[in-house]
């Protein structure tokens, strides 16, 4: 058994919300003479608060994670079935725990402001002791600390959305795994910039502090418009990122375009109306660099094209409008 402190340098040494997430799980297991360590994912779907188990031990040994999205994970269960995590959470508590013949568990849920996302759960056969249950919140603690430092450098803070920085590695990791085209019904994942028109406009008649409030109620937009799977990213000034997963072209087109006329419809106080314009392009078969510079091709076009529209780059390359290969050094960034 490692000493805790050399388990807590493990833990904050990794960049990877899921690995970091494994390791504090391996840390809690080698503290005691535990049954099961989980950890638990909270969502919400329809309104309604799930759990499902994200990370585990199996055998009290190897530890596991599931690959599944969280809406279509089999063993998602409403947070309601656990009656003590939902009042633990309800009450903004530090911990719960149900004591059964045999099987002890508890519960720490893990805070982000004041929005709980995950939770640990430990259950031993043994009744948990004072020492043990704090010497458990204690690394708990270390860990909700630096998972938000983590989260916090991914972000951009002006809107909270996902930074610049954060992309490659999403993108990476949630491209289509074989890399070659889809069927045209198939599921498959969709990248697209989107830019507000004539933003410096805006900044030049209202201040750069109307400026601002646009771009956080657009990432707010962004944010409550797309499913859980999706990520959203702001690249810096009035440009934004959507990676569409798991859609196929035909709901990109949808959501691409319901998103558009959101926007366009929407009063901003003292601004008014303001409209954007989206490029998207299937993630396949190309680097991250490639790619973007594939949406960003079809971004220019609805520029140079009226504004306020959608343009998908496979339609602008089937219809001639555009060249099929783009040259690295020929990306052209807003
Ligand atoms: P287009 O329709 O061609 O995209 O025109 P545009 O005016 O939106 O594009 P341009 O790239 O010329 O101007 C972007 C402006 O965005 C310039 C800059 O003042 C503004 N901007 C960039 N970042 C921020 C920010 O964080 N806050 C505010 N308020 N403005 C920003
Ligand atoms: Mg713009
Ligand atoms: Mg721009």
């Amino acid at each position: 058994m490692k000493p805790l402190l050399q388990n807590l340098a493990e833990m904050t040494a990794h960049r990877d919300h899921l690995r970091l997430e494994v390791s504090v799980l391996s840390t809690l297991l080698q503290q005691g003479r535990m049954l099961e360590v989980r950890a638990l994912e909270l969502f919400t779907q329809s309104g309604e608060a799930w759990l499902r188990p994200r990370s585990w031990s199996q055998d009290g040994g190897e530890l596991l994670s599931s690959p599944h999205e969280p809406s279509a994970d089999p063993q998602a269960v409403p947070l309601a079935s656990v009656p003590e995590l939902a009042q633990c959470i309800a009450g903004k508590g530090r911990d719960a725990v149900r004591d059964e013949p045999g099987r002890h568990t508890l519960w720490l849920p893990v805070w982000q402001g004041d929005h709980a996302h995950a939770c640990l759960e430990i259950t031993q056969a043994q009744p948990f002791k004072r020492r043990q249950r704090d010497l458990i919140t204690g690394v708990c603690m270390v860990y909700q600390n630096y998972q938000n430092l983590l989260d916090y450098s991914e972000r951009d803070a002006l809107t909270g959305l996902l930074n610049r920085k954060t992309f490659d590695e999403q993108f990476s990791r949630y491209r289509n795994t074989a890399g070659q085209a889809p069927g045209l019904d198939e599921p498959c994942q969709w990248l697209a910039v989107m830019d507000i028109d004539h933003f410096k406009q805006v900044n030049d008649r209202f201040g750069h502090l109307y400026g601002d409030e646009v771009l956080i109620l657009v990432a707010n937009r962004l944010r409550g418009m797309f499913r859980t799977e999706d990520r959203v990213f702001r690249f810096g000034g009035e440009e934004f990122v959507v990676l569409l997963r798991s859609t196929t072209l035909a709901q990109a087109r949808v959501a691409l375009e319901r998103l558009r006329t959101a926007i366009a419809l929407h009063e901003f106080p003292q601004v008014g109306h303001i409209t954007v314009s989206v490029g998207f392009a299937a993630t396949h078969g190309g680097t991250p660099v490639e790619v973007l510079g594939n949406a960003d091709q079809a971004l220019y076009y609805a520029k140079g094209h009226g504004r306020n529209q959608v343009r998908f780059h496979g339609d602008l390359v089937d219809s001639g409008a555009l060249a099929r290969k783009v040259e690295h050094d020929e990306v052209e960034l807003f």
